[in-house]
């Protein structure tokens, strides 16, 4: 055909690259039968779709973001780059930062043979408890959309795909594979659907995930809103991918908008879907647009031959650019909430002894868990980071302080030996059901995971063999996590033999987080003690997951807390890093509380009690509580921040960069005061009630102030705002183009995000009393004033009735400022009827 097109007396224009990708997949498209069509919208396996070499279709690999490019394997020794979490790239509130992050993951996925990555995750920060809350940008659906937008632009123009998820009212994780979200449609378009709607406006993904819940009544990969707004009014033209086992249904399923049920390769469709569109019950022109829109998406990535793909490979990185680039995200990410009499930075030539205390300390928490979690290059813990700072010179001394993390921690390091190879891990044998084994491997870590692999997949039994040696004398817990059948002997004597049963009805959550058993053994400082763990199979599970864990001799709380006063009370400044753990925060459960686990709070107050300077760092994915804050002298909320936490830490508390974060969720005085909190569906179903009024909105209309509001963050110098001008009308549908003007009232050079938020007093309308509507960054010296440009786009003024967008004429205020509750200038607007 365009051979013969070219030959034509009259030839027609060259095609455009887009018309020339779209002929391509609909020639690949006619070419395949009913059956073929139908076995590519089910994955292949857990991470990939099927190859069709027919038509030139290689597979499409896909992997979990958000924090990095964890690929196929689930394996230590395929470590990945670890960023910070998605609440400290919200922080940062810094676009072309975070395109930079994009850029690196791309490369990341690239490196890994992935394609797509499942990430950003968009929905928003309803209530604090929200179990995936790191895992999610903010409370505010401006700052979401704008971030994921900035994540999404970054990975896809360097060919990769993004996958924002979950839509849609995924915001929490109690019953989440069937809690039914209620929302009015005003609330769910002005709220929910407002950061998809934003990232498909301006960064056209190439994938969009449906999530697990129901919302009004339909499941989210049969529901409506697939179609309408996302394809028919936004004009997405991507792949609907569901959430892993979120397909539920053969023919609702498949007359809904979604297009790849994952994983595979089983599911709801499958010969069911062929046979329900033979029946009519499915149109086939339906799969035939599902076809085209996974081809459509294999061209953008380079998987259909004949095709460039949309954007070519980034060139790898130079190797140390991925931790440059992670050090930077993390500092800038960090809020510094507060810093009575300039605490901080520290002045590193006037220091001696420093006290580097809590559980954090020595082991930070640097990424949430559940799906998002990926094994890292290494991590900087803060003890390494400030000792590696402040040189020989200074005094870098550790205590514990209160310990948070209980249990079995899996085996590492030179606490175990590879009873074959003789290094430091554990050595894995997997064995048929005649007892051969037909793979074995080395494992430097007692933690395996195998999801859809082939080792699982075939073995019988898979059994871990090493040898531990006692650091020290005292008790020890040795056993395993993990859900089935294990033996465990030691020194040829069997510890326990039994079947463990799942404590959780979440597939992640089991797999990630499984219960524990565990013995005590007493043993003598250097004993080694043999250990083998046999685990039986169960036959045709697709993901075998558990540990060989160690619970290690400790002090008594008292001892330890104890220990951890006596030493900041010697030490110029003491730094204590508290946080939460995997078991309170995580995927696939929603928090309980909002205090820190453990006996953090008493350890704080203690440590502030008898330090000339105490320093608090918040190693949390979302807000916790601090009853302590008005006792010590700065607190600086670090989120999980990725690998290079201890440099970064550094960088921020040495004064060499600024902690550059504004908060992108408020945090709490007390959990009462929070204006939307629970999580728990009411027989099946949670009600959206507040509708509108989420977060810094909610607590605005409350009246109670929380600890630290929304867009709060000091840094290291002083801003002011000096004056708002905006013009005095604007036609209703135009941007308002406001202009700020700030003073950088400090003694250094800094970066300030100005904030634009609107106000409509007496309106007609029910409204939020404020609501964000633009933001900026800015960058003074000292005493220098400098005039910023926000523009506040239409849809600010608009709000959702009647089913369409709508606005009001008349007055808004707008409001420059600091943060939601720090508001300076005003300045009003008129909006007139278009
Ligand atoms: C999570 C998704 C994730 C998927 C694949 C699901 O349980 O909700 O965010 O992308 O698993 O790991």
């Amino acid at each position: 055909m365009a051979a013969a097109d070219s030959q034509s007396a009259h030839p027609q224009k060259p095609a455009h690259p887009l018309e020339a990708v779209e002929r391509r997949v609909a020639d690949a498209l006619a070419a395949l039968s009913l059956e073929q069509k139908v076995r590519l919208l089910t994955g292949a396996d857990v991470w990939s779709t099927h190859p069709e070499p027919a038509i030139g279709l290689r597979r499409i690999v896909v992997s979990d973001g958000p924090v990095g490019v964890r690929g196929e394997q689930w394996d230590e020794r395929d470590p990945s780059v670890c960023l910070p979490s998605p609440t400290a790239l919200a922080a940062t509130w810094d676009e072309p930062l975070t395109e930079r992050v994009g850029a690196l993951l791309a490369a990341e996925a690239r490196r890994k043979g992935v394609d797509v990555v499942l990430a950003p995750t968009i929905n928003l920060h309803r209530s604090p408890l929200g179990g995936r809350h790191f895992e999610c940008f903010s409370e505010d659906p401006l700052l979401t959309g704008r971030i994921g937008a900035a994540y999404v632009r970054g990975l896809q123009a360097s060919g990769v795909g993004a996958t924002p998820k979950h839509y849609v009212a995924n915001d929490a994780e109690t019953e989440r594979f069937t809690v039914d979200v209620r929302i009015d449609q005003r609330t769910l378009r002005e709220l929910y659907l407002a950061p998809f709607e934003q990232v498909v406006a301006e960064a056209r993904p190439w994938l969009v995930m449906a999530a697990y819940n129901a919302v009004n009544g339909t499941t989210m990969t049969e529901s409506p809103l697939l179609a309408s707004p996302l394809e028919d009014d936004w004009g997405f033209d991507g792949v609907v991918v569901s959430d892993w086992s979120a397909a539920r249904s053969t023919a609702a399923a498949a007359r809904a908008r979604l297009d790849l049920a994952m994983p595979g390769p089983t599911g709801p469709w499958g010969d069911a879907l062929v046979a329900a569109v033979r029946s009519g019950e499915v149109p086939e022109a339906a799969i035939d647009e599902k076809v085209r829109r996974l081809l459509r998406l294999a061209a953008r990535v380079g998987a259909l031959e004949g095709v460039a793909p949309a954007a070519p490979a980034p060139a790898p990185p130079p190797a140390d650019a991925a931790a440059r680039l992670a050090r930077e995200v993390a500092a800038a990410g960090m809020v510094l909430a507060r810093n009575q009499n300039d605490a901080l930075p520290l002045d590193a030539a006037s220091l001696q002894r420093v006290a580097v205390i809590g559980p954090g300390a020595a082991a930070g928490r640097i990424q949430g868990g559940g799906s998002a979690s990926l094994h890292p290059h290494y991590a900087v813990s803060p003890l390494d980071g400030l000792r590696a700072a402040l040189g020989p010179r200074v005094d870098v001394r550790h205590a514990l302080g209160a310990r948070i993390h209980e249990g079995l921690v899996p085996v590492a390091g030179d606490q175990v030996t590879d009873p074959v190879t003789g290094e430091h891990g554990v050595y894995v044998r997997f064995l048929d059901a005649q007892g051969n084994a037909f793979h074995e491997e080395h494992r430097s870590v007692g933690r395996l995971i195998f999801i859809g692999d082939f080792r699982a997949n075939r073995a019988a039994t898979i059994e871990v063999t090493t040898r531990l040696r006692a650091a020290e004398a005292g008790r020890y817990r040795v056993g395993v996590a993990g859900v089935g059948a294990y033996r465990l002997t030691g020194g040829g004597q069997v510890l326990f033999d039994e079947t463990v049963a799942p404590d959780k009805d979440d597939l992640a959550a089991m797999l990630l987080a499984p219960p524990q058993r565990a013995v005590e053994l007493t043993l003598a400082a250097g004993q080694e003690v043999d250990l083998v763990l046999a685990h039986a199979v169960a036959p045709g599970t697709p993901a075998v997951a558990f540990s060989l864990g160690v619970e290690v001799p400790a002090l008594p709380d008292e001892e330890e807390l104890a220990r951890a006063v006596e030493l900041a009370r010697a030490c110029d400044a003491a730094i204590v890093v508290v946080g939460t753990t995997d078991a309170i925060e995580s995927e696939g459960f929603d928090r309980s509380s909002l205090a820190l686990p453990g006996r953090q709070d008493e350890l704080v107050s203690a440590i502030a009690a008898v330090s000339p300077r105490t320093i608090v760092l918040v190693n949390s994915g979302g807000p916790v509580i601090m009853p302590w804050r008005d006792e010590v002298d700065a607190v600086l909320l670090t989120w999980f921040p990725g690998q290079e936490f201890g440099n970064a830490v550094a960088d921020v508390l040495l004064g060499a960069v600024e902690p550059g974060g504004r908060l992108p969720t408020t945090w709490p005085s007390r959990e009462e005061d929070v204006p939307v909190l629970s999580t728990k569906p009411e027989n099946g179903k949670l009600v959206y009630a507040e509708g509108l009024h989420v977060g810094h909105r909610a607590w605005a209309r409350a009246g109670v102030t929380p600890a630290y509001p929304f867009g709060h963050g000091l840094g290291y110098t002083r801003w002011e705002i000096v004056g708002v001008d905006a013009p005095q009308s604007v036609v209703a549908g135009a941007p308002v183009e406001a202009r700020v003007r700030v003073r950088n009232a400090g003694a250094r050079r800094g970066r300030h995000v100005v904030q634009l938020y609107l106000s409509r007093p007496g309106s007609d309308v029910e409204r939020p009393v404020l609501w964000l509507a633009g933001f900026a960054a800015v960058e003074a010296d000292p005493d220098q004033t400098v005039d910023v440009a926000v523009t506040v786009a239409p849809r600010a003024f608009a709000h959702f009735a009647s089913g369409g967008w709508q606005v009001e004429p008349g007055v808004f205020t707008l409001h420059a400022a600091h943060s939601a509750t720090v508001l300076t200038r005003q300045a009003a607007v008129v909006l007139l009827d278009p």
